[in-house]
């Protein structure tokens, strides 16, 4: 039987009108059902609160879980968007930095400028931004060209034919590559995956002996592909990235760096 017990974080969030239960097992959750309700309701109406998010989630018929999040707006970094002429700019107020910087994030080319936080609100910024940008303007119109032709790009935009034959393209030239460096390195993969991936090359399970490759390396050189699975079969090896795996990698492929550059 749980204990049910009133939580103050609970009543400050939603004033007082909830009680909260906190499951035992899990004390860094908690469960909230409005006061009316009869204990039944527990399993249709939830509130969490997980350090920084709170969620609802509402479970109206049985198997349709409609769910709310709110995440509370980080106090390090906050962010808006303004218009300066054609173009759409994420204003960034960042701490610690004391000049603006401007970027263009991959993969959609989103333009972004991070201004020291104390001159997020500053009436002047939003002119003063506009006035770099046009001064930019050159440079950024290349830096957009440039971020949206890159590979990583066009795989955000794939379809899945494409995806599909970029599976096909790794699919076929991994395994050799695989088998050709296992004697190298004295190691043996017990299981090939390939996936597409958004944030990463390729993974490796130690204990499991589990590689798996991203299948968008299909769409840089052959010596990338043949970079990540050498640095996947290392991890069998060395786990982690500290100085013992540079070693390790500098040792039996001294570019490595120079195929990881093409990556970027
Ligand atoms: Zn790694």
């Amino acid at each position: 039987m749980q204990k049910r017990a009133h939580c103050d974080d609970a009543s400050a969030e939603n004033n007082g009108e909830i009680e909260c239960e906190h499951p035992s097992i899990y004390p860094h959750l908690g469960y909230f059902y409005p006061k009316s309700h009869p204990k039944t309701a527990e399993s249709a109406f939830e509130i969490r609160v997980i350090t920084r998010r709170l969620s609802l989630n509402l479970n109206i018929t049985p198997g349709v879980m409609f769910k709310f999040g709110y995440h509370r707006p980080m106090p390090t970094t906050q962010q808006r968007l303004i218009f300066v002429d054609d173009l759409e700019v994420w204003v960034i107020g960042k701490p610690r930095i004391r000049n603006m910087n401007l970027r263009v994030q991959p993969p959609d080319a989103r333009i972004e400028v991070s201004v020291p936080r104390s001159r997020f609100h500053s009436p002047f910024v939003d002119a003063e931004i506009a006035d770099f940008i046009r001064n930019k303007r050159a440079w950024l119109d290349k830096a957009v060209e440039n971020t949206l032709s890159s590979p990583m790009s066009q795989a955000a935009a794939a379809t899945p034919e494409q995806v599909k034959y970029w599976r096909q393209v790794v699919e076929a030239f991994t395994p050799a590559l695989v088998e050709q460096w296992e004697p190298i390195l004295g190691v043996k993969a017990k299981k090939l995956d390939y996936r597409n991936m958004r944030s990463r090359w390729g993974s490796c399970q130690p204990s499991t002996g589990r590689i798996c490759i991203n299948v968008r390396l299909a769409l840089y050189p052959p010596e990338c592909l043949e970079y990540v699975v050498v640095h996947e079969l290392c991890h069998l090896l060395v786990s982690g990235h500290g100085p013992d795996f540079h070693q390790l990698m500098t040792r039996v492929m001294p570019d490595w760096k120079q195929r990881r550059a093409k990556l970027r």
